[in-house]
């Protein structure tokens, strides 16, 4: 049973309306859907148009060196003098006279903040890691990142004018996550720099250069403008500047220009220089002035030709992202996916694995792999050590995923991300558990009867050692009551140290039945005394939750 005010999914909705002998069509607050298409583009219409690129990286790996090397030793637009403004995006001219638009997005999660609004702005990501140091987190998050987008990848080995060192060891570890570079008889290209010295940038921009031509991008820059925001911001004086990246046709100055709930007239175009442009082709980035907000990154853009129409389309997708701000945010969850089974169709269950160590991270994702059966595959579409973070969730929000954690929590802010976008974050602390509740979702038949419910959590803020009884952690409870019957758990840096029970609860001098947030207390693990300030101490307890869809 339904209630009235509860909203149905499209699947089932298309269910209902056809026993009834109607057919749904549904409306969109996705941006570029309502706006009339243009014509098809001709074949002799397109001209070929610079790639697009993105460099991303561990941090201190050289991807601002590389950037800066790059941008300094290939003359900008066919004028002397480097680039004054930063403005997230530019354009560079090579020796060649070939030219190519970089990306200069803060992070792999801004890649994918993007990618969740739906831009796909990137056509190769340059995956920079330095030869002194090891494939790190970071680069792994990249690389997983980039794979889910499917946006082909060229690894730049950096600093190789170091005397550490040894780029082998690099490809060796990418052949360990199956990433094969070319040298090693894969396919994945890869060059030895370095970002410092320019030593064999040169080298690696043809690299980049010969897999883009593959890809062979062409663009109609003979029509209507649309393309993508990269970021945008109130200017005090000159209203809302955005930076868009034209991905097809040309922009002009005077045209009509909408992107998601706004729109307005471009008054004014600059290129990365600051300078004054009056038209903007395929694969240029330019800072616009006109719009009447700031649309958010990755947002796209169209121009139109009717400035009424252009009004009351933003209009309307102001009103539809209204409703879907109201509407229960719904993505797949391993009851979803067991439904959709019954309803009977292929379904995909994207995974991202966190776990307190490489082991069981591992083996953790090879078990769950081996779940697919011929309805459902299971993907791992990430899996790395340490806790929940908002890039994860990012990345779940972006490629619909469920994240599990083993032994490890989310952290606050992603936490709070999940919750927004309605991720679900499952965390288990035993590997037979978690392989069974995903193949129960798998088979369909999940009841999600009993569910942990965090109750309390609370910061050690002192220790102090006391004979006979052990260590008693000086806390403060952050949210909810700590309880002295709670089931609680330690957690250092994002991982589970300890699962127990209380052994004491105080305050003051005082035994205490609980102790609400905001309040200090002092409290003892049941046979544990290995706690450090600043560790948390979470507390627990199981609850049944009805099955619901
Ligand atoms: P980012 O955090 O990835 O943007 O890294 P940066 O470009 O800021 O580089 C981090 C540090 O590594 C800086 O101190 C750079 O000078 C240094 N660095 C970058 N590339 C090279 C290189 O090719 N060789 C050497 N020796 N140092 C480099």
């Amino acid at each position: 049973m339904v209630s009235i005010n509860q909203r149905l999914d499209a699947e089932t909705l298309v269910l209902v309306a056809e026993e009834f002998g109607y057919k749904v069509e549904f409306v969109t607050a996705e941006l570029s859907e309502e706006i009339e298409q243009q014509e098809p583009d001709r074949e002799e219409d397109l001209v070929e148009r610079p790639p697009v690129i993105t460099v991303m990286g561990h941090v201190d790996h050289g991807k601002t060196s590389l950037l800066d090397n790059i941008r300094n030793t290939n003359v900008i637009a066919g004028e002397a003098g480097g680039i004054t403004q930063h403005i997230g995006a530019y354009s560079v001219k090579l020796e060649n006279g070939r030219r190519i638009t970089f990306l200069d997005t803060p992070g792999h999660e801004a890649f994918t903040a993007m990618r969740a609004r739906g831009a796909q702005m990137t056509d190769l990501a340059i995956i920079i890691v330095a030869a002194d140091d090891a494939v790190m987190p970071q680069t792994k998050e990249a690389i997983a990142h980039a794979q889910a987008a499917g946006v082909p990848m060229v690894f730049a080995i950096n600093k190789i004018d170091k005397p550490g060192a040894n780029p082998d060891t690099i490809r060796r570890q990418l052949s360990e996550m199956n990433i094969l570079v070319e040298d090693w008889g894969g396919k994945y290209q890869c060059q030895e720099i370095s970002a410092k010295k320019g030593l064999n940038v040169d080298k690696l921009l043809e690299k980049v250069l010969f897999e883009t031509d593959l890809l062979e991008l062409k663009a109609n820059p003979n029509k209507m403008g649309s393309g993508a925001v990269i970021e945008s911001s109130l200017d005090k004086g000159r209203g809302y500047l955005a930076t868009v990246l034209v991905q097809d046709g040309t922009v002009h100055v005077g045209d009509v220009i909408i992107s998601g709930a706004y729109y307005g007239r471009v008054k004014a175009m600059y290129n990365e220089r600051g300078q004054k442009v009056e038209s903007a082709g395929p694969s240029t980035p330019v800072s616009l002035l006109g719009l009447n907000g700031a649309p958010a990154a990755g947002e796209k853009f169209n121009i139109m030709a009717d400035e009424k129409e252009a009004k009351s389309i933003a209009q309307r997708r102001e009103q539809l992202i209204r409703i879907q701000g109201i509407k229960t945010q719904k993505h797949l969850t391993l009851e979803e996916i067991g439904r959709r089974i019954a309803i009977g169709n292929f379904k995909e269950l994207n995974i991202i694995v966190k776990g307190d160590v490489d082991g069981s991270v591992e083996a953790l994702s090879d078990s769950l792999i081996k779940l697919s059966t011929e309805e459902v595959r299971v993907n791992v579409i990430h899996k790395a050590v340490g806790a929940i973070s908002e890039s994860d969730v990012l990345l779940a929000e972006a490629s619909d995923a469920v994240i599990i954690g083993f032994q490890v929590r989310p952290s606050a802010e992603a936490r709070r991300a999940a919750e927004k976008e309605g991720i679900e974050i499952r965390l288990y602390s035993v590997i037979y558990d978690c392989i069974n509740e995903v193949k129960e979702g798998i088979e369909g038949m999940l009841e999600p009867e009993k569910k942990e419910e965090v109750t309390a959590t609370a910061e050690v803020k002192q220790t102090f050692k006391i004979s006979k009884v052990g260590t008693i952690a000086g806390c403060l409870v952050k949210e909810g009551k700590l309880t002295s019957k709670a089931d609680v758990r330690l957690i250092r840096d994002g991982i589970v140290v300890y699962t127990g029970s209380l052994s004491s609860l105080q305050r003051g001098k005082d035994q205490a039945k609980e102790v609400p947030s905001g309040m200090e207390c002092g409290c003892g693990l049941d046979r544990y005394n290995d706690i450090h300030p600043g560790d948390v101490i979470e507390a627990f307890q199981i609850v049944e939750i009805k099955r619901s869809l």
